[in-house]
């Protein structure tokens, strides 16, 4: 993806949403129609918000950040280019160029919850990309689990992730998922939602997105 592919370039892109639902879900929520009018993909995660709708997703996809500078090419994994709240790896005289999301392999389904107060102009009082892959017999194989709004900087967590792989998302299972991002949280209270109820979400809204994955997988096989 280009820097300056805009948040509805993407919303409008039927292949672009078969490809990268989650993706085309958090985009979709980012603001308003004005705000995904004119808003880039680029300036959303050089914004680094701790709330920025696209970062878990990015996250999830295990997306590699283009930076050039007139004399340099590097890349980054966005993992590490995003280092803490609003900052980044970024150097002064680099541009963003390009995004490279890893593609939605088959038996894999992925998504994008996002917990506001209301349907639009809405930041996220938590989101959660996930995205995992099954084999033949539903077991998960690959789990990646990232969230936003619960922390100074969008995460993954491994603790889910390693705790979801192995297993057919049986409920005790799926729970302890939860229980274990719970524990990788760092939220804060402000004038949208308290750290607690924050933190309440997490267990709830993992079980949700474990759902819709199962669910968007079988319906690719
Ligand atoms: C009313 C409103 C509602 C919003 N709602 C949401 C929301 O729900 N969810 C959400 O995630 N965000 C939201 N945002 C934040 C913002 O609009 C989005 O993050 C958007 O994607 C930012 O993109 P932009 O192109 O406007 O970046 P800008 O705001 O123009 O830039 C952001 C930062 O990134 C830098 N930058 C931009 N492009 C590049 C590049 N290619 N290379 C290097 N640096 C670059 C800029 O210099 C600046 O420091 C909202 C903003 C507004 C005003």
């Amino acid at each position: 993806m280009g820097a300056l592919t805009t948040h509805w370039e993407i919303v409008s892109n039927p292949a672009l949403c078969r490809a990268h639902p989650a993706l085309a879900e958090a985009a979709a929520t980012v603001g308003g129609r004005q705000t995904q009018n004119v808003g880039t993909v680029a300036g959303n995660v050089v914004n680094a918000s701790p709330a920025a709708d696209l970062l878990p997703v990015l996250l999830v996809s295990n997306t590699s950040v283009t930076l050039k500078s007139a004399s340099t090419t590097r890349e980054v994994a966005i993992e590490d280019f995003v280092v803490g709240r609003r900052s980044t790896q970024r150097r002064p005289e680099e541009l963003v160029t390009r995004l490279s999301l890893q593609p939605v392999g088959p038996r894999t389904g992925e998504t994008y919850l996002k917990i506001g107060r209301r349907g639009a102009m809405e930041v996220a009082i938590v989101g959660l990309a996930m995205r995992l892959a099954f084999d033949r017999e539903g077991v998960v194989v690959d789990a990646r689990v990232a969230a936003c709004a619960v922390g100074p900087r969008p995460f993954r967590s491994r603790e889910a992730e390693a705790r979801l792989v192995g297993s057919k998302l049986d409920a005790a299972t799926v729970r302890e998922a939860g229980e274990l991002m719970r524990g990788s949280a760092a939220p804060i209270d402000d004038s949208r939602a308290t750290a607690a109820y924050r933190s309440r979400l997490l267990t709830p809204l993992l079980a949700r997105a474990a759902g819709a994955c199962l669910a968007r997988a079988a319906a690719k096989n």
